[in-house]
């Protein structure tokens, strides 16, 4: 019960995609709450004795090269901060789990979403699956997949996005081995400033009616999709 919100990516593409094929999908208001602010989101490197493809520093630096395309995106007002402890509030524990049953048909990673809606202190959480291959780095075997790749897209997760029915999107529900991370797309970071302030910030707050105009705007455009 308690993973009902998990998520999870694999290789079965079609199964895991969305059925809509509107563009980014936010799950409640993220770690800051409703509206859009600046927030400082922990995280916690777990246990990665279980990952035996990938030099352990490598990977933790990935993981934080994925937590900085999502800052960028939110000109720095989103930002990360480790802490040394596990199970904490308002943190993002990483951990590579090697149980058996854990990943149904082998799923890559799986991650809950910001609290609320998830509990505490399991939201933000990622899981991933030791017993697939890895590779940190833009050197990737075509057998392996890339680090920074899966874990953007679980951060994603972690911060308040579901998937995106944009198949360029980090968010899209697949991922494939081989697959290098090359940026955040238009609608991931569209998705991440309904959020969190993505703007500079300012000496005034925004006029609530450019709030408002943004609101209709981005509706009209769901909308219209197929
Ligand atoms: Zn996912
Ligand atoms: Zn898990």
């Amino acid at each position: 019960m308690m993973k009902r919100l998990a998520r999870r990516m694999g290789i079965l593409p079609l199964l895991l995609a969305p059925a809509a094929a509107c563009a980014f999908v936010r799950v409640g208001d993220g770690w800051d709450g409703p509206g859009r602010n600046p927030h400082v989101v922990h995280y916690y490197f777990g246990d990665f004795a279980a990952l035996q493809s990938t030099d352990h520093a490598a990977a933790k630096a990935a993981f934080q090269r994925a937590m900085r395309a999502w800052s960028e995106a939110t000109s720095g007002n989103l930002t990360f901060s480790e802490v040394f402890e596990p199970n904490q509030p308002n943190t993002i524990d990483i951990v590579w789990i090697d149980e058996p049953g854990h990943f149904p048909d082998n799923g890559v990673a799986h991650s809950y979403y910001a609290a609320p809606p998830n509990p505490e202190s399991h939201a933000g959480d990622i899981h991933l699956n030791p017993r697939r291959q890895w590779a940190a780095g833009d050197q990737v075997a075509s057998s392996a997949f890339q680090i920074e790749r899966v874990a953007v897209h679980e951060i994603g997760h972690a911060l308040g996005m579901d998937h995106s029915g944009i198949s360029s999107a980090v968010m899209y529900g697949t991922v494939q081995t081989g697959e290098v991370f090359s940026g955040l797309s238009a609608d991931d970071i569209e998705g991440i400033c309904t959020l969190y302030l993505c703007s500079p910030r300012q000496p005034n707050p925004v006029p609530l009616a450019l709030i408002g105009l943004y609101g209709i705007a981005h509706a009209r455009r769901c909308r219209h999709r197929p």
